[in-house]
């Protein structure tokens, strides 16, 4: 609340700069923009790879193309063309397959797109070297390589690579302040200064321009330089929370948990009947298909409260009947 700050229209932010400056440092660019939201920054990134009327190519799960409402299409004009891999973990067979001829008659593919980790492949991680080798791909066709790194810091603290590792891979890069990183709001974009330059232009054009967000910043300095760590806490709690779930209900959890996103399968029962059983019991988990929910840890919640979380899913999974009011166990 203390933070320094100024007019970030007129760029005389200077806390803004520092968050900025550090950003592009971290995640191996020359510049950054501390954008409102992730799916803000995937927009200007998309936007600096893809002209109108040409397409990225993405996983079929891909935030991009699930959570974003269109937005690519709608307001930049940019289709999508996606293909299915296992717990969205990226393929460069799979995609090479996927990348447009050169034809006059076929939309051209102007960018491939990855997310690291993969939100709903559920929190899986992209290998370095499936990074590296799409991005040579990549570069050898001419086209750009956009990164959703909302949760990449995951990702790095569950592999001991560093951030910039990944993101020097990447034409334009994105990391969430928000999510596991704690901070209230906000996420960076990562390019080339020139790049950065015409994202700052249009994100002013979409009402992103803020003013004095050093105090929104000064959150997330505080995120890069305390929250990195200890997201292995999550990951470690992720893994306590899927294993209670599994004690009592082995068929749930097919795949353990990578990072802090605990993918959770109902069988039977709908998502909608396990969330709301669970939440009867003060354990809120979302749904991300018609028979799958999820669980997310994060430094909002102990080890001690994820193994009780555990604890209740499992019961509710368990036995049909602990969706009723009496039943299952307290948290
Ligand atoms: C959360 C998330 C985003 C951005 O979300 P916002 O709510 O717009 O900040 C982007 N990509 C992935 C993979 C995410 O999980």
């Amino acid at each position: 609340m203390n933070a320094p700050v100024g007019d970030d229209v007129y760029d005389e932010d200077p806390t803004i700069h520092e968050l900025e400056a550090r950003g592009a440092e971290l995640l191996g660019q020359e510049a950054a923009l501390f954008c409102v939201t992730g799916s803000m920054a995937n927009l200007l990134g998309i936007w600096c790879d893809v002209p109108r009327g040409a397409e990225v190519c993405c996983d079929a799960q891909a935030h991009i193309v699930r959570a974003e409402l269109g937005a690519h299409a709608v307001l930049h004009g940019v289709t999508t063309r996606t293909w299915s891999a296992p717990r969205g973990v990226a393929d460069l067979d799979l995609i090479a397959s996927f990348v447009a001829l050169p034809a006059s008659h076929l939309v051209g593919t102007a960018a491939i797109e990855l997310e690291n980790t993969h939100n709903f492949g559920g929190g899986s991680i992209q290998p370095l070297e499936t990074v590296a080798a799409v991005s040579a791909f990549a570069a050898e066709h001419d086209i750009a390589l956009h990164l959703d790194g909302a949760r990449m810091a995951n990702a790095c603290v569950a592999t001991g690579h560093k951030l910039a590792d990944y993101g020097s891979l990447a034409t334009t890069v994105t990391l969430c302040l928000s999510k596991g990183l704690g901070a209230p709001i906000g996420t960076l974009l990562a390019s080339s200064k020139e790049n950065i330059a015409r994202a700052r232009v249009q994100r002013k054009r979409l009402g992103g321009g803020w003013r004095q967000a050093g105090i929104l910043a000064a959150a997330g300095i505080y995120a890069l330089e305390h929250h990195i760590d200890r997201l292995a806490d999550d990951h470690r709690a992720a893994a306590l929370l899927a294993d209670e779930v599994a004690r009592r209900a082995p068929q749930a959890i097919a795949t353990p948990p990578e990072t802090n996103i605990v993918v959770i399968d109902t069988g039977k029962r709908s998502s909608a009947d396990v969330i709301a059983a669970a939440a009867r019991h003060d354990v809120r988990i979302s749904g991300v298909g018609p028979h799958t929910v999820r669980a997310v840890t994060h430094l909002g919640v102990s080890a001690e409260e994820c193994v009780a979380a555990g604890q209740v899913i499992g019961e509710v999974l368990a036995d049909g009947s602990a969706g009723e009011e009496n039943q299952g166990v307290s948290a």
